[in-house]
């Protein structure tokens, strides 16, 4: 039953990208791609699927409101869910041994039947990436793991050990809040769509867990001003 219901999100996907095909024919402007991944024995709950679907918009409509200095994220809403052909402990076994980040983009290639295209970026939230969070913009494409996923999902002790294994776990229960984690989503959206840099300061580029609350530095509202991810 989850399976299908998965597929049937995958249908509308498909809608959604013939939509902006047609959009791009008038428009120069460029669109931020969500997907959410999940091992065929690890599916969302619909409570979950929710919950992940309101963090990725809270995310996207606070880089409109605090980055967007007028104008807006051209993001994708909501994410596509979909589900994998492998079980948890195989991704995860990936994220822990090898690269999850080429195996996921090459879920999706297959999936969606080519590479990102140069208008657009893909954002993948992946149930079984473990601790990996990063930014790929040679391969336009960013992905998180559990530790964002789980941290949003309200569940901190799945994840609390994997997140910085050098700081005592008693110091980090910070990282693993929902807040903390959408900000890592925030920060490597951001890295994605702007090339913004980590900056070592107290804005979104460089104090992530202290989202929302937390200062946009000067170079990401320069960045965006003349980004085509904006209109
Ligand atoms: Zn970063």
């Amino acid at each position: 039953m989850e399976t299908g219901w998965a597929w049937a999100l995958a249908g509308l996907g498909a809608i959604a990208a013939v939509r902006v095909l047609t959009k791009r024919a008038y428009a120069s402007s460029a669109v931020v791609r969500a997907y959410v991944l999940a091992p065929v024995d690890r599916p969302f709950t619909a409570d979950e699927t929710q919950l992940l679907i309101a963090r990725w918009l809270m995310g996207v409509n606070w880089i409109t409101d605090k980055v967007g200095s007028g104008r807006t994220l051209n993001a994708e809403a909501p994410p596509v869910f979909l589900t994998l052909p492998d079980s948890y402990g195989y991704v995860r076994n990936i994220a822990e041994t090898g690269d999850v980040a080429a195996y996921v983009l090459q879920q999706l290639v297959e999936y969606v039947g080519r590479r990102p295209l140069d208008t657009e970026l893909w954002v993948v939230l992946t149930r079984g990436g473990g601790g990996f969070a990063g930014s790929m913009p040679q391969d336009r494409f960013a992905m998180l793991g559990d530790v964002a996923i789980e941290s949003i999902l309200g569940n901190p002790g799945a994840v609390i050990d994997i997140i910085f294994p050098e700081i005592p776990r008693q110091d980090k229960w910070g990282f693993v809040t929902p807040d903390a984690q959408t900000g890592a989503l925030v920060h490597e959206v951001l890295h994605l769509v702007l090339l913004a840099p980590d900056l070592p300061d107290s804005g979104i580029m460089g104090s992530w867990d202290l989202w929302p609350n937390v200062d946009v530095e000067d170079l990401v509202l320069q960045l965006a001003s003349t980004s085509a991810f904006f209109a």
